[in-house]
Formats: structure tokens, C-alpha cells, sequence
């Protein structure tokens, strides 16, 4: 069994958008993963199909009702489902690709993209919603959110990445930040690729990378190069 994604969101018309298109697309034309993006909105049950309240307590805004989000979990939850269920959120553990990996692992996600306020807290706990964050901003929905963590998951995929060693020497992977890339001409306006690149000599070439990538990170990432140097000296 291939990966297999569910989105529920109130527009199933933005995907699979971008994930459609180059790596992620190609992966998917050839069966590496699968995606299904389904409407709340399709659960509703009144007339007007509505899918948010107000808030009790008062207060802006509405929010996504847990019994229309619940049933519509349960509709993509197949019997002996084990995927792990996600709600894209503000107030979610931040998103890592150490998270990245673990669930491309796995047999795929169920993601839930709120909207409005967000959506009813006796949900998140009925149905074990695990709440993922893209980051410390907010953003006007968990469809780009989903986008965000769908891609970095999929290329990480056993087969979709061509040069599987590309995978491992990025960023984070290793605790640090990336080196920097040169590639030809060997002059651009006056700057020179570093000779130390142009030696041949693979095991100075590894050395200088990560030399550069020690000092990038902690120039750039405190809080990286703190974990970096406790892991790193056990
Ligand atoms: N009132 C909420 C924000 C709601 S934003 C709060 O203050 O926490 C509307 C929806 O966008 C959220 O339900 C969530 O699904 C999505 N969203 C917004 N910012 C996000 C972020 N940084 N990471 C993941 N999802 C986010």
C-alpha cells in the first residue's frame, strides 16, 4: 500500500494544486502516494449548509462545528485505519522534518484544515487530533499549512526522491544548517568558486562543508547550534 493522504477542508478545490506539479506530481502519476481532498461542507445538514457557529462565550469570529467535522473524520476513517489524524494549527507543536520523516514511514495522514476561529476543542479530543504548526504566524486557513507539510513528507517517500543522498545532506538533517552551493561559470562578476571545491580531494571537500555548515548554523540558528553541540558531544 502506497501513502495515502485525506484533506478535509472547506475548499477541496486547492488541491492538489501544487502538489500536483513536479516532484510531488510526477511521485503521484506513478502511484508513490494518493490524495483525496474532501468537503466538510459535504457533511452539513441543514438546508443552508452550514458548518461553523458562534462562539459560546461570545466573542469574533465562528467556529467549525465538531459534530459536522466529526463525521466527516469519520467518513474518510476506513475500518483498521492506523493513519495518524492532524489538525493544522497555531497552537500545534511546530512542524520538523524530524516529523517529516516519521510520517513519510508511515501509511499516510488525515489532515484537517480549519477556518474562521479555528474549530471546536471537544473535537480535537473526540477524535485524537494531533495539532501541527507551520509556524509562529497565522495564516486565513490549514490548506496551505497542508500543502506545506504533504510536501515535505512526500518527497521524502521511499522512491520519490531520484538521488536519495540529496535527502540526507539538507538541512536539519543532521542538526545543521546546509552548506552553500556553487556551480559554473567558476567566475561570476569577480566571485570565485571556493578552490577547496575545484581540489578534488573529497575527504578536504567534506571537511570544509561541514566547517561552513557549523558556522552558518550557529551564526544564523542559536537555538539549532545549542542542540547540535549537546547532541554532538553525547
Ligand atoms: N484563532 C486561531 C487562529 C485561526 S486561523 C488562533 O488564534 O490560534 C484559521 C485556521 O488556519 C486554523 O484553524 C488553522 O487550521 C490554520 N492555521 C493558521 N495558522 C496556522 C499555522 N501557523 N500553522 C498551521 N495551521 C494554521
Amino acid at each position: 500500500m502506497s501513502f495515502r493522504a485525506s484533506i478535509l477542508t472547506l475548499y477541496p478545490e486547492m488541491f492538489p494544486g501544487n502538489l500536483g506539479m513536479s516532484m510531488s506530481g510526477r511521485a503521484m502519476e506513478r502511484g508513490d502516494w494518493s490524495l483525496d481532498a474532501k468537503n466538510i461542507r459535504d457533511y452539513a445538514t441543514d438546508k443552508h449548509r452550514s458548518v461553523d457557529d458562534t462562539p459560546a462565550g461570545g466573542g469574533a469570529g465562528m467556529v467549525l462545528r465538531p459534530d459536522i467535522l466529526g463525521k466527516a473524520i469519520d467518513d474518510v476513517t476506513e475500518e483498521g485505519d492506523t493513519r495518524p489524524r492532524l489538525l493544522m494549527s497555531p497552537r500545534g507543536k511546530p512542524f520538523t522534518q524530524a516529523k517529516a520523516r516519521e510520517l513519510a514511514d508511515g501509511p499516510g495522514v488525515i489532515i484537517v484544515c480549519g477556518r474562521f476561529e479555528g474549530v471546536d476543542e471537544r473535537v480535537i479530543e473526540g477524535r485524537q487530533l494531533e495539532e501541527v504548526s507551520i509556524g509562529d504566524y497565522i495564516l486565513s486557513g490549514g490548506e496551505v499549512a497542508a500543502h506545506v507539510v504533504l510536501d515535505s513528507i512526500v518527497r521524502l517517500i521511499p522512491g520519490v526522491m531520484g538521488n536519495k543522498e540529496s535527502g540526507e545532506t539538507e538541512s536539519f538533517e543532521n542538526g545543521l544548517l546546509e552548506h552553500p552551493h556553487y556551480t559554473r561559470p567558476v567566475d561570476f562578476e569577480g566571485r570565485e568558486i571556493p578552490a577547496v571545491l575545484k581540489s578534488g580531494n573529497h575527504k578536504l571537500i567534506d571537511q570544509w562543508r561541514l566547517e561552513i555548515s557549523e558556522k552558518i548554523t550557529e551564526e544564523r540558528r542559536p537555538d539549532l547550534w545549542q542542540e547540535y553541540l549537546k547532541n554532538s558531544r553525547g
